[in-house]
């Protein structure tokens, strides 16, 4: 079941939360939507689930749109919101239950369906406990769990793992991983190392508007900057800037050379080399062949966790 978002944009008073948004999810992807806070994923996502009208623009699940198939929208989607809105003085069983009438869950549908995804989500355990007293690991479960109810084709999970520990994050992404075969995912997220883990393809959201789609390798290999190369030779040149540096310069995908540092005949340099080529080895090579001592040798090229960086700093 696709989404397709069209010019987007939503005003809040003055403050236009996304602006001119336009993307598409296809059956079965799981597309995180990654930005910092502010950039607008919670105000797109109650859009798409028909919580909130767009000021401007349409969304159609499967080719209803949400304006004349409100009903029909909610129906097939899943939602977990970011501020999970659970009944603290419920049980899990009766707030399960509640939730499965609201969604139209047929009456005698009610019972097989809370049992299966008490088991999918690992609920078991609590199923007869206050939601006030549940960790915050266990209410997103069960927040996942009211999500699912209802066999939606799509969800839309606002900060799944918001607030989690580091196993129960691992838990609740095998979940989505699991169950992200059969359904199509919108997930938000404002850690990158969560859509690394999850996603088949990345929206990055900044400020309302969409800085990046792609891949989590596409990103990327796009936006990978020159990569550099430091060594530090002993070299015993007098002058390394004219009798080292040049023939480092000589190396196929070197694209500069410059002498960083040089005291007790030590000299560092720092070479910026073409995206995706490793030199180490010619300069390895290169060292031997001319007697110097290799005394270091780092190569850093700009990870996706910079290229977050650089297209979300405002
Ligand atoms: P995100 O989920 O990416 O953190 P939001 O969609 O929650 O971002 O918010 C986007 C922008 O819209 C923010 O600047 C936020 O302050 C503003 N905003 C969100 N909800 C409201 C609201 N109900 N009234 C006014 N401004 C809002
Ligand atoms: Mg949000």
């Amino acid at each position: 079941m696709s989404i397709t978002v069209r010019n987007l944009t939503k005003v809040y008073g003055a403050q236009k939360a996304i602006n001119d948004l336009s993307f598409e999810v296809k059956t079965g992807e799981i597309l995180g939507f990654l930005g910092p806070n502010g950039a607008g994923k919670s105000t797109t996502m109650k859009i798409i689930t028909c919580y909130i009208p767009p000021t401007a623009g349409t969304v159609e699940i499967d080719g209803l749109n949400i304006f004349d198939h409100s009903l029909e929208v909610r129906r097939k989607i899943g939602y977990l919101p970011e501020m999970n809105p659970l009944y603290l003085d419920m049980n899990v069983l009766d707030y399960l239950e509640y939730s499965a009438r609201l969604h139209g869950v047929g009456r005698e549908l009610i019972g097989p369906r809370i049992k299966e995804m008490v088991g999918v989500c690992g609920l078991g355990t609590v199923r007869h406990k206050d939601i006030g007293e549940l960790s915050k690991g266990f209410r997103q479960r069960v927040g996942l769990a009211q999500a699912l109810l209802h066999e939606p084709e799509v969800l839309i999970l606002d900060e799944p793992t918001s607030g989690l520990d580091p196993n129960q994050i691992v838990e609740i992404r095998n979940l989505i991983k699991q169950l992200g075969r059969a359904k199509t995912f919108v997930l938000s997220t404002h850690i990158l190392s969560e859509v690394q883990a999850t996603c088949d393809r990345v929206l990055i959201i900044n400020e309302g508007t969409i800085v990046a789609d792609g891949t989590p390798s596409q990103l990327q290999q796009d936006f990978r900057g020159a990569e550099t190369i430091t060594l530090e030779l002993r070299t015993g040149a007098t002058n390394p800037l004219e009798e080292v540096a040049p023939k480092l310069s000589a190396l196929p995908s070197v694209a500069g050379v410059e002498l960083s540092s040089n005291a007790d005949s030590v000299s560092r340099f720092v070479l910026s080399v073409e995206k995706g080529s490793d030199i180490r080895e010619d300069v390895f090579r290169l060292a031997v062949a001319e007697g110097w001592v290799l005394l270091e040798m780092t190569r850093s090229s700009t990870s996706l966790e910079e290229v977050f960086h650089k297209l979300t700093m405002s």
